[in-house]
């Protein structure tokens, strides 16, 4: 099973399919576009919640971070006056230390993620989307910034403008992503931020062709004209993205066999009959394991 995957939508759906499939056939794909070096070392947070999900380390309140992590370097070095975008946990920033140098050592980021992964105890393949560095950049009313800058630092407050994936251009798929991906029949998409989270993987050079032949199936993260969190909302209309399943769908429209929207969405059959996919209405709203764990079955039910 292939999985693409960004911080917090697709891991909960992960929750659930990790009940169905061992995690040593799982392979998921994350987004590497909101990385950021933080005092030193290189902070991956959409592969550090997916790691930490498949070690069982996951604070599943916040889906980011290590459950019951402390705070004690980030509030030491705040009380010295060195302040940190991001509010990182202590064992938290010991798995960015240990990636960091592993990465200093000369491992490519597909390496020092795949040993920092099996060294916490995460079963599956996990793998960046690319090895090379790219960053979601958000224009914005008041200058462009990096997306952490924007939703941590400036709490997704200014107008967007557009979205800009920086880096992209230099990239190429990695020999992993492409064995992976070249055994296996479908791939899932989850119910992650097209822009900043499925976006960004799908502009790696060479992912889009590479993904195209296979059965692919995805869960919508627009419930109505609402995301369930995070600014996908804002993001997609400044992209030119409607906001609903069916600007969802647009995004990924040469890649859906099979569509997953929420059963309170009104999107119909008729609305994306045009782009050739199948829809299916399940409850996506995965507030508890069990929830996970239906829609994980629904999903596999729709695969080839
Ligand atoms: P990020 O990296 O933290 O932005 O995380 P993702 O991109 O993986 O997930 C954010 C997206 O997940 C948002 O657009 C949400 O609408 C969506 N999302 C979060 N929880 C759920 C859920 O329970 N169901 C569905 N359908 N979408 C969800």
């Amino acid at each position: 099973m292939l999985v693409l995957s960004g911080g917090t939508g697709t891991p909960k759906l992960l929750g659930g399919l990790r009940h169905l499939v061992p995690d040593e056939d799982i392979t998921v794909v994350v987004n590497t576009a909101e990385d950021l070096w933080v005092s030193g070392n290189l902070v991956c947070p959409d592969i550090d919640t997916v790691i930490y999900l498949f070690a069982g380390l996951l604070d599943t309140d916040k889906w980011w971070g290590v459950v019951q992590d402390t705070y004690r370097t980030h509030e030491a070095l705040a009380s010295a006056g060195h302040d940190e975008v991001l509010r990182l946990g202590d064992k938290d920033r010991a798995t960015h230390i240990m990636r960091s140098e592993f990465f200093r050592q000369g491992a490519s980021l597909t390496e020092a993620v795949g040993r920092t992964a099996r060294m916490l105890g995460a079963g599956a393949n996990i793998l960046p989307m690319c090895d090379e560095s790219v960053s979601s950049m958000i224009s914005t009313d008041t200058g462009t910034m990096h997306f952490q800058d924007f939703w941590v630092g400036q709490k997704g407050r200014p107008e967007v403008l557009g979205v800009e994936y920086k880096g992209a251009e230099n990239t190429s798929v990695t020999d992993a992503i492409r064995k992976a991906v070249e055994q296996e029949d479908n791939i899932i998409i989850g119910p992650s931020n097209p822009i900043t989270s499925i976006g960004p993987i799908l502009a790696v050079k060479g992912m889009r062709e590479l993904i195209q032949s296979k059965y692919v199936v995805a869960v919508s993260p627009i419930i109505e004209c609402e995301p369930v969190s995070g600014p996908a909302g804002k993001l997609m209309s400044a992209c030119g993205c409607e906001v609903s399943s069916r600007g969802v769908a647009r995004f990924y429209e040469d890649l859906l066999d099979v569509f997953v929207i929420d059963e309170r969405d009104g999107l119909g059959l008729r609305d994306v009959e045009d782009m050739n996919v199948a829809v299916v209405s399940a409850d996506t709203m995965m507030t508890t394991p069990e929830k996970s764990s239906a829609l994980a079955e629904v999903v596999m039910r729709e695969m080839s």
